[in-house]
């Protein structure tokens, strides 16, 4: 046990990155207060099945409420602390957040930035790579969520983008192939929720490059 604990200390972390609004809960207007917090159904066991599962389930999440002053950094804290222990009375919980706090034009003070952090940056997803030790399997890993900025955030890393139907997830959906036409869809696949996306990463359906066809892509449904 020893000896394998070793040899694998360093193997890069297969992650399944979430957004948070839309896709773990029900999307409230700047939701800061637990109270307010909704999962949406299924959620509690989709973490629970990627946990079992061996992955990292890591939640980036814009928060511009932060930047508009409308609550404080401390409050997403406090938030992410509650979601973790509702998770855990169900057995699941969630390894990491990272939140972005800025917004580019309606940022107050120090928040107001052109960060690299807000989806559909990568800079969450970096900072996540950075405290695991042994880095990021990309192409064994995910990202779902509800907005194209999160599968673009998460296609630009080099992971699988995930577009859930929950929150404004079937609205983008219904934009995005309109606009792609016959042509590429900025999502790699297409859940309609968030335990749907689970179980279709754990069964393949969803695409696991590694050792795949190289390509990176599945179509979506
Ligand atoms: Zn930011």
């Amino acid at each position: 046990m020893e000896e394998r604990k070793q040899e694998t200390a360093a193997a890069p972390a297969r992650v399944v990155f979430l957004d948070r609004d839309g896709t773990m809960n029900e999307e409230v207007h700047y939701l800061y207060r637990p109270e307010d917090l909704r999962l949406i159904p299924g959620t509690a066991e989709a973490v629970r099945l990627l946990n079992g599962a061996g992955y990292r389930v890591i939640v980036v999440t814009n928060q511009a409420g932060v930047a508009r002053g409308y609550y404080g950094e401390e409050e997403v804290r406090r938030l992410h602390a509650y979601l973790n222990g509702v998770l855990g009375r169900e057995g699941a919980h969630v390894d990491a957040f990272y939140y972005c706090p800025h917004h580019p034009q309606y940022g107050i003070g120090p928040y107001k930035k052109e960060c690299r952090c807000r989806k559909p940056g990568t800079g969450m997803l970096e900072a996540a790579e950075r405290d695991l030790p042994g880095g990021i399997d990309r192409a064994a890993s995910f990202l779902i969520g509800d907005k194209l900025a999160d599968v673009e955030a998460g296609k630009r890393f080099g992971v699988t983008g995930i577009l859930v139907g929950t929150g404004y997830g079937e609205t983008e959906r219904r934009a995005a192939e309109a606009l792609s036409g016959a042509g590429a869809l900025p999502y790699d696949y297409y859940a309609p929720d968030l335990l749907e996306a689970a179980k279709a990463i754990l069964d393949g359906r969803a695409g696991q490059r590694a050792g795949g066809n190289g390509s990176g892509r599945e179509p979506r449904k």
